[in-house]
């Protein structure tokens, strides 16, 4: 079936007597048993939940996998992946992964015996001379957040393939609409379903796609042993979320798309990341590997002080961490998102201001980015003349 058709067509209520359009919110953590050791499908909601059941199954096919499980954030999704490893085991992953990711690795595992070490993923040559014997899994995302660097997937799915790695993609940024890891060799995709699967800024949810089965089991019982699945009322918004995924991105990168060419242009901005820009140095592989350039656009310019000035100036954009909602965002992910990176060798630039793009105008947004753009000159020009 064509993607659209799949976003709206499934079963909403499997087994429920009352075929209900919308899932129902089975709001219960416990289902009566039959008998002391007849079990029915479900017993408890830790380890399942109709409601859960069905939001699992649709982001599963919509990723083009087979098994779906849900989180409740995307940090206990990938907690859930690194816990498949073992102390003494090594992981290699991007240099330009989320901050959260970062301080998972480098605070939570590394003290266990999980070793990592971060590289420059758009670079094969670099990846391989990660490897150890220890090496167990490779982590990317691409695009990458926030410097947009493309990695190719099938590419490195030859090595992890060759050398036995589990190779996991997190594709938050773009989605499953735009992007499908499992289809070009990657073994576990993982998204931040807070951001565009979800899209409105109303949940927390992480989930994770697959299609090998004993893998499978594994993950759902760490999700029952450590009780971090999606709730049955989030997995209900989750659903209704995914139902218009493809109309909120659709809108959302074109409108993106405007923005990112007037950035490019404009006198204020030194450098501006956006794999939909010619330019790119990814953009002729990301085109290869997905459907869409998404809409986060990440620029740089003058100044730290600017960058904090443009942020404070823009009216139609909220100041917030996070992206993929309705609304526009704007960020300074060094002092946000990626606050716990600071310090360290892979940290982002200071002056790098991050935009989710929402629905909104592109005019719109275009002559409120200009405004709070120049309002630092304007302020300079008027200080130079009164001097
Ligand atoms: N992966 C990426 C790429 C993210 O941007 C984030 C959060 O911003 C996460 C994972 C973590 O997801 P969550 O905030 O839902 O725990």
């Amino acid at each position: 079936m064509n993607r659209w058709t799949d976003l709206v067509h499934f079963d909403p209520c499997p087994g429920d007597i009352y075929r209900a359009n919308s899932t129902p919110i089975y709001q219960t953590a416990t289902f009566a048993q039959e008998s002391m050791d007849a079990f029915g499908k479900y017993d408890y909601s830790r380890s399942g939940n109709p409601t859960r059941s069905v939001v699992e199954s649709h982001v599963a096919k919509l990723e083009h996998g087979k098994y779906g499980y849900v989180f409740n954030s995307g940090m206990a999704a990938l907690n859930t992946i690194f816990g498949l490893l073992k102390p003494g085991d090594h992981i290699i992953a991007g240099d330009d992964l989320y901050g959260g990711t970062h301080r998972l690795l480098s605070e939570r595992l590394k003290p266990r015996g999980v070793d990592f070490t971060l590289v420059d993923t758009t670079n094969i040559v670099e990846v391989i001379s990660a490897w150890k014997r220890e090496t167990r899994l490779l982590l990317i995302e691409t695009p990458s957040n926030p410097l947009q660097k493309i990695t190719d997937i099938e590419a490195l799915s030859h090595f992890t393939k060759e050398k036995g790695l589990l190779f996991v993609v997190d594709n938050t940024l773009l989605s499953s609409w735009l992007q499908n890891p499992l289809t070009l060799g990657a073994d576990i995709v993982v998204h931040s379903a807070t951001k565009h699967l979800a899209g409105h800024s109303d949940i927390t949810a992480g989930v994770i796609i697959l299609n090998d089965e004993a893998i499978a089991q594994k993950i759902a019982f760490i999700q029952n042993a450590e009780g971090s699945a999606l709730t049955p009322f989030e997995s209900w918004l989750l659903i209704r979320g995914l139902k218009t995924l493809g109309l909120r991105i659709e809108r959302q990168q074109s409108v993106a798309h405007k923005v990112a060419q007037f950035l490019k242009s404009h006198e204020c901005v030194k450098k501006i990341y956006y794999p939909g820009l010619p330019d790119h140095p990814g953009h002729d592989l990301h085109q290869k590997q997905a459907k869409g350039f998404g809409s986060i656009i990440s620029f740089v310019t003058d100044s730290y002080e600017h960058a904090r000035s443009v942020i404070e100036k823009t009216e139609l954009f909220t100041i917030s961490v996070s992206f993929g909602s309705l609304n526009s965002l704007i960020s300074l992910p060094c002092n946000m998102s990626h606050a716990s990176k600071r310090g360290c060798k892979e940290s982002i630039p200071q002056n790098l201001i991050r935009l989710s793009i929402g629905i909104e105008d592109a005019d719109d947004l275009i002559q409120d980015l200009d405004q709070a753009l120049h309002q630092d000159i304007q302020k300079k020009k008027i200080r130079a003349v009164n001097l």
